[in-house]
């Protein structure tokens, strides 16, 4: 397990308090360090501005159990449309997990399980069904390390949890994937977009429990929200499969339901498929400057920033917009600037060296560059200007 937030009703901090202490007398038995869990302040959350429900923020951050040299790595999960990979700890899995059927490593067998745990020793990787952990890492603690997961499955489950199960009659099972993005387009055109990730350190729920509860609040969706919503599963549907999020992405959108667990990756779909589009416009905007061989000065703002790890070393490839668009890139070795220069307006001394495209944007290629950032110019020119 990694660093979690989440963001709980105060009124079940005792539930999960006592679940947490159970947990930590497992995990100390396997002599894991215990899961650690910091509560953060009281805030009062209302939709309407009056009523509303008392929340805290719950950050929860935990190693994987080990047992026998076997790093509980994490979960497969068999959605129907594909798998969702788990990790736990920031682990990278390997790719091929992505496409794996849900067979046993230990006994071959090829069942109808909903999940296989992942192990690893060093490199090699293993996909195990729960009833072969133990016999398979050949511990008896494998079973305790597997009742260490699921009761963080089930701690995960409590806090994900918006409503007191006496409120509502029938929780049911999930959302309608098409119904629950409508919500979170509705909801981030209210409040923007927060993932899960950033929802503690700006003290607010994040998006994916937002539109859950716009939802139980009776939420209607829009035309314009069934519109950006059914566009948006589309553009999950074909998403390039690159990483284990892009893979986790396309196996939530494929599915016409989504379980309550899944909506976090479910609404970061709508703020992924809005960046696309972005990059599609930029891509449309830009042009390729200049001939090459031409030595140019221009004013360009630093876009992003990227440490590409070759065989001849590091590179660092820059790439800058101007004014119109365009953008400019230069890739060099040893070029030193923090990623937070982002965002600043550069004085550009080059020579074109190449017109080319990537992924469908035109770029100029810039060599041999010097750069000086025009706030310290400024900063220089007002010193001369007081000293003088
Ligand atoms: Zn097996």
């Amino acid at each position: 397990m990694n660093d979690e937030t989440y963001m709980i009703r105060s009124s079940r901090l005792p539930e999960l308090r006592e679940k947490l202490e159970k947990l930590n007398r497992r995990a100390t038995k396997l002599g894991m360090l215990p899961v650690r869990f910091e509560v953060g302040e009281a805030v009062f959350n209302s939709v309407n501005g009056i009523k509303g429900v008392q929340v805290v923020s719950i950050r929860i951050e935990g190693s994987a159990p080990v047992v026998a040299g076997w790093t509980f790595a994490g979960v497969i999960e068999f959605a129907g449309q594909g798998n969702l990979i788990k990790a736990y700890a920031g682990a990278s899995v390997p790719e091929r997990f992505r496409r794996t059927s849900n067979t046993c490593d230990h006994c071959g067998k090829e069942r109808k399980r909903n999940s296989v745990i992942l192990l690893r020793k060093g490199g090699d990787w293993k996909q195990i069904g729960n009833a072969c952990v133990s016999d398979y890492v050949r511990s008896d603690d494998a079973v305790e390390a597997l009742s260490v997961l699921s009761m963080l499955d089930e701690i995960r489950d409590c806090l994900n949890q918006k409503e007191d199960e006496e409120e509502t009659e029938c929780r049911g099972d999930g959302y309608s994937t098409v119904g629950f993005l409508a919500a979170v387009v509705a909801t981030i055109e209210k409040e923007g977009w927060v993932p899960r990730s950033k929802a503690e350190e700006r003290g607010v729920p994040a998006t994916a429990e937002r539109a859950a509860k716009r939802i139980e609040d009776g939420f209607s969706p829009t035309t314009e929200n069934l519109e950006e919503a059914t566009k948006a599963l589309e553009w999950g549907k074909k998403i390039v499969v690159s990483s284990d999020y892009t893979n986790n992405v396309q196996v939530v959108c494929a599915s016409s339901h989504c379980a309550f667990r899944n909506t976090g990756i479910l609404a970061s779909v709508i703020a992924s498929y809005r960046a696309s589009k972005d990059a599609a416009k930029e891509a449309a905007a830009s042009g390729y400057l200049g001939k090459v061989g031409d030595k140019v000065a221009w004013d360009l703002t630093l876009r992003s920033r990227y440490v590409c790890n070759g065989v001849y070393g590091a590179t660092t490839i820059l790439s800058f917009l101007d004014s119109e668009g365009n953008v400019v890139v230069w890739k060099a070795s040893g070029i030193k600037l923090s990623e937070d220069e982002r965002g600043t307006i550069f004085a550009v001394k080059g020579t074109i060296k190449a017109h080319t495209d990537y992924k469908g944007t035109k770029q100029t290629l810039l060599t041999r560059c010097a750069l000086t950032p025009q706030r310290f110019k400024t900063a220089l020119a007002k010193r001369a200007q007081t000293s003088a």
